[in-house]
């Protein structure tokens, strides 16, 4: 066993040793090979080492070439640069341009810039747009080309170049709606001054235009319309001329029927009152009375028609003179006497004391308002009394306010109808008319008096019971006394001696105002005219001058200014006028006239006026008118009753004249004396009456006193109504005793006439 396995072993040493010769022998193979490669190595070493001086030689050059790189680049960086600089200058002049194509742009209006030749370098869109010509085809083309006058256009441009500015040159673009242009141009230079173009831009001034051309249309228009208004303006103002003209002419229309009516309504008046003092049957006295009832209805409505027309012409004027309330009061209230005894109503007059005695303000129309009220309180009222009170409402230093009232116990006025009686031609009732007469203006004109003087009026009214109307006006005080101013003074029966020259030329006025005259015994003289009244006021004394205004010769105006100046004299004239809605009163008063009146006269304003001016105003009180201390005051002759002044005034002395209208009386009295007292005792009321009748004009002509005339007509009126009292009886005693009286008297005077011109 061990020996196999030496064996195994030497077999495996063997085959290791066998193993390694071989592999000595594959490593000096190897070695060889080694040597071999060694050699080729030491060969190949050496060709590196030779490739590598090549390769030496390389870098160096490589080391070389990249400086050079470097430096390129270095050079290139500076290029980068300069090219980045370049850009960004590119960049910032490209905003340049852009700005400035945006500023070239931003112009609306055609804008080009030239070059010093004229020729168009840029242009905008606003060019192209109005020149219809695209940018392509403008560019380098002659500037001055694209207008209608280009030899205009060329000098234009030539102006810019030459003064470098130029404004508002007017041209006119040749695109096919010669847009109109206003052409302003500036150089532009470069860095060292030099003009290398301009800027020019045509501003189109078609809106401009069109906007003045609208303002010259509406100027013109506005001329037109200035010259339609200024016609329109003439057209109304002579349509205010006509109408205005309408309103003189409806006034002269007015004042001219006024006249014409009044002058033969004043005739027919006169004469009917003259006729009626004449001996008359009871049918004729009829007969004439209602033709004297309607003349007075219808003076009172021409009256009112004219205060109406004055009221729309505005011509209603207020006088401001000093007046005593009191006495324009009382003497207002006594004109309405007769008529409260005739209807046998009492009028009551309650005046506060406490009222400043003158005060300020227009009488006369406070005269009308109040003749209104108490006309209609009267009118309206059958029984019990009219009461007018008249009372302080407040005061203070410079004025007085008070309150009129006019109260009745007559018809009253329905409810309904209380706001309506104070509108134009207004009555409480339809049959008011016909039962009362009126025409319903006469409130109408009271609220037109007492409105515009700052006054109000009302009313309070019960049917049946009774009416009252209240009005409130202020009047200023006054520390001066009332001029002669009292206009509607009482009849002073003293006054008789008063000589009136009227200056009238119209024959039919002469005899109605010498009637009058004749009727209030005043002695009376006529003037045809101005010139004439001259001269007889030169030699004859007068108290006092009716002057008409309109006369041949020489009118009123002028004969008054002569009186004035050239006599220096201070005799009143009362002015006679057709017509106080014209100017004539102004000028009157301006002339130095003391007062006017209007025609057909009112008897009793006429009497006042005279005498007023002639004499100063008598106070009276008008609950002591009746008292016979008063009545004696007023024929004051002592114990004659009779005054013969009015018949030597009538005849003027002449005895003939005398003895004969003296023996008329004594010749007609006595049966008038006897049928008065048989009339009375034997209850002969129509002999009584028509007895008493005919004695009332005599008494004026023999100077009896107007109270006696009054009685005989209270008399007649209480015969009238069968009305037998005491009053009547003691009233006919009177008259038969002062006509006795009378005629003794009158019997004395004939005879001594009779002897003196034996
Ligand atoms: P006239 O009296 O002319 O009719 P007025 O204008 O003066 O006109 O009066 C208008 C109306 O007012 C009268 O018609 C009457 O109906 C009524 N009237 C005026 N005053 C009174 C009064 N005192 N009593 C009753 N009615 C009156």
């Amino acid at each position: 066993m061990a020996k196999i396995k030496k064996d195994d072993e030497l077999i495996l040493a063997n085959k290791e040793l066998v193993f390694q010769n071989k592999e000595k022998e594959k490593r000096a193979a190897e070695l060889v090979v080694a040597n071999k490669e060694l050699a080729f190595q030491t060969e190949e070493k050496e060709k590196r080492a030779a490739e590598l001086l090549v390769a030496n030689r390389e870098l160096a050059f490589q080391n070389n070439e990249k400086e050079k790189r470097a430096a390129e680049l270095v050079i290139a960086n500076k290029e980068l640069v300069f090219q980045n600089d370049e850009k960004e200058k590119r960049a910032a002049e490209l905003v340049i341009a852009n700005y400035a194509r945006g500023l070239i742009e931003a112009s609306r209006d055609p804008l080009f810039t030239i070059s010093p030749l004229g020729k168009i370098t840029d242009l905008n869109e606003a060019t192209v747009r109005v020149l219809g010509l695209s940018r392509k085809k403008l560019i380098s083309t002659d500037f001055f080309d694209y207008f209608t006058d280009s030899k205009k256009a060329r000098e234009g441009y030539e102006e810019v170049f030459e003064k470098e500015f130029v404004a508002d040159y007017p041209l006119t673009l040749s695109d096919n709606d010669h847009t109109e242009v206003l052409f302003n141009g500036s150089v532009y230079k470069d860095d060292k001054g030099g003009v290398v173009g301009a800027v020019v831009v045509a501003r189109v001034i078609t809106e401009q235009k069109r906007i003045e051309k609208e303002l010259i249309e509406a100027k013109v228009f506005a001329e037109l319309a200035t010259t339609i208004a200024e016609e329109a303006k003439i057209k109304a103002e002579s349509a205010t001329r006509i109408a205005e003209n309408a309103v003189k002419a409806k006034q002269q229309f007015l004042s001219n029927m006024s006249h014409e009516i009044r002058t033969p309504m004043n005739a027919i008046i006169g004469f009917t009152k003259v006729v009626l003092k004449t001996n008359l049957t009871e049918k004729q006295k009829e007969y004439l009375s209602a033709i004297k009832l309607s003349g007075d209805a219808l003076i009172v409505l021409i009256n009112d028609i004219l205060d109406l027309a004055k009221v729309d012409a505005g011509k209603m004027t207020f006088e401001q003179t000093p007046f005593q309330m009191s006495v324009s009061i009382s003497a207002m209230l006594h004109l309405f006497e007769t008529k409260i005894q005739e209807k046998n109503l009492q009028l009551v007059k309650v005046y506060d004391e406490k009222i400043p005695k003158v005060l300020v303000g227009d009488p006369i129309r406070l005269h009308q308002i109040i003749l209104n009220l108490v006309s209609n309180a009267v009118k309206f009222t059958t029984k019990g009394k009219i009461t007018v009170s008249v009372n302080l409402f407040s005061e203070n230093e410079e004025s007085a306010t008070i309150e009129f009232s006019v109260k009745d116990t007559g018809i009253g006025i329905p409810e309904a109808k209380i706001k309506n009686i104070f509108e134009n031609f207004q009555q409480a009732t339809s049959g008011t008319s016909r039962l009362y007469g009126g025409t319903g203006l006469g409130l109408a004109i009271v609220k037109q008096l007492v409105e515009p003087q700052g006054g109000t009026i009302s009313v309070q009214s019960d049917l049946n019971q009774g009416s009252t109307f209240s009005f409130i006006l202020t009047f200023q005080k006054t520390v001066a006394g009332s001029e002669s101013d009292n206009r509607i003074v009482e009849s002073d029966k003293e006054i008789k001696n008063i000589n009136v020259l009227v200056v009238e030329d119209i024959p039919l006025n002469q005899l109605l105002m010498k009637t009058l005259l004749d009727d209030f015994g005043f002695g009376c003289d006529i003037a045809g005219n101005g010139k004439i009244a001259i001269e007889k006021l030169e030699t004859n004394p007068y108290d006092i001058i009716l002057m008409d205004l309109q006369m041949p010769v020489m009118n009123g105006f002028e004969a008054t200014e002569h009186i004035r100046n050239i006599m220096n004299s201070k005799i009143p004239i009362i002015a006679l006028t057709a017509d106080v809605t014209t100017v004539d009163v102004t000028k009157c008063k301006e002339v130095g006239m003391n007062d006017y009146i209007a025609k057909p006269v009112d008897e009793k304003l006429l009497y006042s006026i005279i005498v007023g001016l002639v004499k100063s105003p008598v106070t009276l009180i008008t609950e002591n008118i009746k008292e016979k201390k008063d009545v004696e005051t007023y024929t004051g002759k002592g114990t004659k009753c009779v005054d013969l002044s009015f018949l030597n005034r009538r005849t003027k002395s002449d005895p003939t004249l005398m003895m004969e209208m003296i023996g008329l009386y004594l010749e007609q009295t006595p049966p008038l004396i006897t049928a008065l007292r048989e009339g009375f005792k034997n209850k002969n009321w129509e002999l009584l009456q028509s007895a008493a009748h005919k004695m009332i004009p005599s008494f004026s002509i023999v100077g009896i006193g107007m109270e006696f005339e009054n009685m005989a007509k209270k008399v007649q009126d209480f015969a009238k109504g069968q009305k037998d009292n005491e009053e009547l009886s003691s009233m006919v005693l009177q008259l038969v005793n002062i006509c006795a009286q009378a005629c003794d008297e009158l019997q004395e005077e004939f005879n001594i006439i009779k002897n003196k011109i034996k």
